[in-house]
């Protein structure tokens, strides 16, 4: 049988959470606090994400010469 689970952790100290108003990211924080600590860890690592993927890829210089 499929049980739907709506029960959901939070992501910061895995204490159930279940004001739908702390959902972020589709985690269910137990609190504002650790609501807005986890949107920041997602966002911190989106950006770092971004900046390895980004366009950090020099090309080789040319050592012309000798
Ligand atoms: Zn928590």
């Amino acid at each position: 049988m499929t049980v739907q689970t709506t029960e959901r952790y939070c992501p910061i100290c895995g204490k159930p959470g279940t004001d739908p108003a702390y959902n972020r990211f589709g985690e269910l924080a137990c609190s504002d606090a650790h609501a807005e600590e986890f949107a920041k860890e997602v966002r911190d690592q989106k950006v770092r994400a971004h900046a390895a993927a980004g366009p950090d890829q020099r090309l080789p210089r040319q050592m012309s010469g000798g």
